[in-house]
């Protein structure tokens, strides 16, 4: 079934839903989601956003049902050697990496387990979601290992006796503590990405894509910058601009009353933290904001 309307998949529900939302909201997209609906419409551009499983997501995707998904790189990536194994479509374009949905895929043994390498798991269990990744990781180090494939609570399957170890998403590491566990591996990191399907697209619809690409851009370097404005005396304004992170070319405009001291606007792509503040009111700056900025073009 083809439609003139553009279609992009995103979670329903879970770590990427509101993120992902959000990102398209910023970019301009005007919709409101009913939870008991599969599809929300745009009110003010021919797109349509389809909720579902993130799971579901990159098949979508390469077999062209949709033209977008926003997608974790982990469950893309295991979605494609999956297909490759089974001889299905597994092409699609990685169009950018987003600036959310941070995790590693890990390996993780119990605290007692006497862990050295890899090849310490040699010949044992590992409970996974992922077994593909985790094929593809082992193989690539000759080790050969039992599956135990789980689609949830893969944390508690070696306390449950049903693992020896376990190949899971850690972002923090809280969880695997609580479970008397530790990361002893990175497998994979990940970041949420945006996929495009290699289907033929009409050039309007490919016109639109372009259009919210070059906004998710504008949103991303927006959110990774800060405006910064503050007052410094003129001789030392060489050495507070260059403790501005990664500003180049700030706007340095005279003050009023004070001819020893100027304004200065700068752009910064980091953000600004309290010690660099702090050196900052050493070299006698003054009247420091820092302020988010929404949007960013050119
Ligand atoms: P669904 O019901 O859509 O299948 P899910 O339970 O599979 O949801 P979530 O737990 O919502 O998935 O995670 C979605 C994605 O969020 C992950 O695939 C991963 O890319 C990312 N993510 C970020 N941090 C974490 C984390 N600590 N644990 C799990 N996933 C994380
Ligand atoms: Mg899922």
């Amino acid at each position: 079934m083809t439609s003139n309307r553009l279609r992009i998949a995103i979670q329903k529900s879970g770590r990427l839903s509101k993120e992902s939302q959000q990102l398209l909201k910023n970019c301009g997209v005007k919709f409101t989601v009913n939870e008991q609906r599969l599809i929300a419409h745009a009110d003010n551009m021919p797109l349509d956003l389809l909720r579902v499983r993130d799971d579901d997501i990159p098949g979508l995707v390469m077999d062209g049902v949709v033209d977008l998904g926003i997608i974790g790189e982990n469950v893309l990536e295991e979605e494609q050697i999956e297909r490759q194994t089974l001889g299905k479509p597994s092409a699609c374009n990685k169009l950018r990496q987003l600036d959310f949905g941070a995790c590693r895929l890990s390996l993780a043994v119990p605290s007692e387990f006497p862990y050295q390498d890899a090849a310490s798991l040699e010949g044992l269990r590992i409970a996974t979601s992922y077994p593909n990744l985790l094929r593809r990781f082992m193989q690539n180090k000759g080790i050969s290992y039992r599956d135990c494939m789980l689609k949830g609570s893969v944390e508690v399957a070696p306390r449950a006796g049903l693992a020896d170890g376990i190949c899971d998403l850690v972002s923090t590491g809280a969880t695997l503590e609580a479970n008397g566990l530790y990361e002893t591996e990175v497998i994979f990191r990940s970041m949420a990405c945006v996929i495009q399907s290699q289907q033929t697209q009409t050039p309007a619809k490919q016109a639109l894509i372009d259009k919210l690409m070059s906004r998710v851009n504008g949103v991303i370097r927006a959110r990774e910058s800060k405006y910064i404005l503050l007052h410094a005396p003129t001789e030392t304004l060489e050495q507070i601009v260059a403790l501005l992170p990664g500003a180049e070319n700030p706007t340095v405009l005279p003050l009023n009353d004070d001819s020893n001291r100027v304004a200065i606007h700068a752009v910064s792509t980091e953000d600004l933290f309290w010690d660099t503040m702090e050196e900052l009111t050493k070299l006698g700056a003054s009247s420091i904001l820092v302020m988010p900025i929404e949007k960013m073009m050119g």
